[in-house]
């Protein structure tokens, strides 16, 4: 019997955020359908992909040492995601780079594979899971519904590296949702750049999805996910007046309640440079009216300290809007001049870097207070925790309030009872603090 030549080996670097992460997933889907097996290492791969990100100058550097080191341990190296898009800047520096190619160009990726290692000559196409291959742990998985931003954020250029809002047809959003669901996945993490802006450069065109019409609206598409008995959460919601519609979906169960809404700021005068909407008075008012309807809700964001022309007043009103929002969770990022965002020719006077480090600590320093008093709610109280780890007696999971790796966790002492990553248990919380909680597994 003659044996079967080896199958030709990809080694994958996966930088950036849950989009890039989709990106990846896609694009080793797409070589594991051809037959190509994942390297462990770089020793072991025929080629290596690093798909990059370009968000601030902190993650720019991060991916070119990235490229540098698969350079020099593999020498066979294919770049992609959002450096991609600056491909003078990566061949300065690695001019024997293989392949350059931009964000979400899955099939460029394969095909630079393929001028590199062909792919065997009978690849086993039913050895591909249904629901493709993940990076993220089994029982949770992100769904990315949209490509692309229509906004123009000042401080931001994903616009320029990732274009225009491209949604997928709800159809196949929905069945690669169900798929997930089908191969083991609990827990659905919704991305996109702009998750409420979905489906509106395709005019909202329905498609099928289980013998039945669904819109490419946002509040279809939750309709549909709700049906699937999986946690879904929505993350980069803008506070569009329509997201006002899925909060009824939360208060029945079919959501999480969880909103993952990046505010930016509360200043209307920042908002306003930022090109972001102004109106704070109508999201606090909102946010109320959201939590009258769903008491639950957790709301997560992020915000920019230290934006040009930010005044000591404008901060100001940034911590007076986060005690009256309540909010669950923040992370806060000190503004970054990124190279060819437009804020850097609005003229606005540069935040000493002194004045952006303590504000920083200052805002972090303010919503801690606030956020361990939610959290500390939760005390004395029997809560559903999905387990992300088990070590021994101890295990970590979340609460539908918390996001994977974004958001704190909860320390589960097990006693004698047993339980598994993807299982959801009954914790009682006994200590919180502003980030985690502490508790034993429940009867
Ligand atoms: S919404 Fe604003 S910050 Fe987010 S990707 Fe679009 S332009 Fe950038």
């Amino acid at each position: 019997m003659s044996q079967a030549a080896a199958a030709p080996k990809v080694g994958f670097v996966s930088l950036g955020c849950p989009k890039a992460l989709v990106d990846s997933e896609r694009i080793l889907t797409q070589l594991k359908a051809e037959g190509y097996e994942i390297a462990p290492d770089y020793n072991g791969a025929d080629v290596v992909v690093v798909n990059t990100c370009g968000f601030i100058d902190s993650a720019r550097d991060e991916s070119m040492d990235a490229i540098g080191e698969a350079m020099a341990e593999n020498g066979k190296v294919i770049v992609t995601g959002c450096l991609g898009a600056e491909p003078d800047v990566i061949r300065n520096m690695y001019p024997k780079v293989a392949a350059i190619t931009g964000p979400h160009q899955y099939e460029s990726v394969v095909k630079a594979v393929h001028d590199i290692v062909l792919p065997p000559h009978d690849p086993f196409l039913d050895l591909l899971p249904p629901q493709g291959i993940k990076l993220t742990p089994r029982h949770y998985a992100y769904l990315k519904i949209s490509e692309g931003c229509n906004n123009t954020c000042t401080f931001c250029i994903i616009p320029d590296l990732r274009g225009k809002l491209a949604s997928r047809p709800v159809g196949d959003v929905l069945k690669e949702a169900e798929n997930l669901v089908k191969g083991g996945a609990k827990e659905l993490l919704v991305i996109s750049q702009d998750t409420s802006a979905y489906g509106i450069d395709i005019k909202y065109a329905p498609s099928e999805w289980r013998g039945e019409q669904y819109q490419a609206r946002f509040l279809d598409m939750c309709k549909g996910l709700g049906e699937l008995g999986a946690w879904t959460r929505l993350h980069y919601v803008y506070p569009y007046p329509h997201v006002d519609e899925v909060i009824p979906l939360m208060a029945e169960g079919k959501i999480v309640p969880y909103l993952d809404i990046p505010f930016q700021h509360a200043s209307p005068k920042v908002l306003k440079s930022m090109k972001r909407p102004g109106n704070v008075t109508k999201v606090s008012e909102r946010i109320k009216k959201w939590r009258e309807i769903c008491p639950d809700l957790a709301i997560r964001s992020t915000f920019i300290v230290g934006f040009p022309g930010e005044t000591e007043a404008d901060f100001q009103l940034l911590l007076d809007w986060l005690t009256e929002a309540q909010l669950d969770r923040v992370g806060c990022f000190q503004y970054e001049p990124v190279v060819g965002a437009q804020a850097n020719d609005l003229g606005l006077e540069e935040v000493h870097p002194d004045v952006k480090e303590d504000r920083w600590h200052r805002f972090m320093q303010h919503q801690q207070a606030i956020s361990a008093a939610r959290l500390g709610r939760r005390v004395g109280s029997v809560i559903e925790v999905i387990i992300d780890e088990v070590n021994g007696s101890e295990a970590i999971g979340r609460t539908k309030y918390e996001a994977p790796e974004i958001d704190g966790v909860v320390y589960v002492k097990m006693g004698k009872k047993r339980t598994l990553p993807g299982n959801v248990i009954k914790v009682y919380i006994e200590e919180a603090d502003a980030y985690d909680c502490w508790g034993t597994a429940a009867a």
